[in-house]
């Protein structure tokens, strides 16, 4: 299940090949789409932004493909006029001159103009993305003094989207793990202090992740273990998937809860 680090990493591959390009639009998937054909047909695309799961290719010509992968939605990039092997069912195919990005099994595709995504139903409750460069450590700090926010416990705040997008079940578990907190911690609960940390882990943990393809551990730690002869299942992350391993900074073992309907693991010594 991909979390917003590998949703950003399909869409840099994406804006590889597309941004700065004119590009020529199918929409072999959804017959209701191809009245946009003619006014995206030879559009620049200027961005791949995300939200979350959702994915915004914007148009200079205004208008906005939005896709959200959900389960099994999946972009290929390849030299146009090529295909990739797959049982899947091509839904979007955008042409540049070179290169093909083609989205596969996707069920939920539209095409906003700027009044649509403003009402969207999706991109108008989801919150902010953790990749968004824009996004600093205070933002966060000041959101989750928000009322709607505050008075919620940590473990299921952090899997609302309308909270803020792109964190899964695994950076979850990472974020709390590197902030100290336990799950039922609620924002209110926290001293100034505590929650500016929690702020900075937030963002930081996520962006490491995006950065190094998915590890949340210090690149330090990871050296380490490396050295040591860990495997990369051993060296990922510092709690999430570790039940009853020592902790990589105070050698408790590691225990796992179920919180939100889902698994959530942490060290019950650097967490309390
Ligand atoms: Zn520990």
């Amino acid at each position: 299940m991909p979390e917003g680090p590998e949703i950003r990493i399909a869409a840099d591959r994406v804006a590889e090949v597309l941004v700065g390009h004119a590009v020529e639009v199918e929409f072999p998937g959804f017959p209701k789409l191809r009245r946009h054909r003619k006014r995206l047909s030879g559009a620049v695309v200027t961005a791949i932004d995300t939200r979350g799961k959702a994915m915004l290719t914007r148009f200079d010509c205004g208008l906005t493909l939005y896709s959200h992968n959900q389960l099994y939605g999946r972009w290929y990039v390849r030299p146009r006029g090529t295909r990739p092997q797959t049982g899947r069912s091509l839904r979007v195919a955008l042409h540049t001159e070179a290169h093909s990005a083609l989205l596969y099994s996707a069920s939920d595709v539209a095409v906003l103009d700027a009044d649509g995504l403003e009402t969207h139903p999706f991109l108008a409750r989801v919150g902010p993305d953790i990749l968004d460069r824009a996004l600093t450590w205070r933002d966060l700090a000041r959101r989750l003094d928000e009322p709607a926010f505050r008075g919620r416990a940590l473990g299921a705040l952090y899997l609302d989207q309308g909270f803020l997008a792109g964190i899964g079940n695994y950076l979850r578990s990472e974020i709390l793990h590197f902030a100290g907190l336990r799950p039922e911690v609620r924002p209110r609960e926290l001293a100034v202090r505590e929650r500016n940390r929690l702020a900075r882990e937030t963002l930081a943990i996520s962006r490491r992740s995006y950065e190094t393809r998915g590890l949340t551990n210090p690149p330090a730690r990871v050296r380490k273990l490396k050295a040591a002869g860990a495997r990369r299942g051993a060296y990922r992350f510092a709690v999430f998937g570790r039940a009853g391993q020592p902790c990589h900074a105070c050698e408790t073992a590691i225990e796992r809860l179920t919180i939100g309907s889902r698994r959530l693991y942490l060290c019950p010594s650097c967490q309390s």
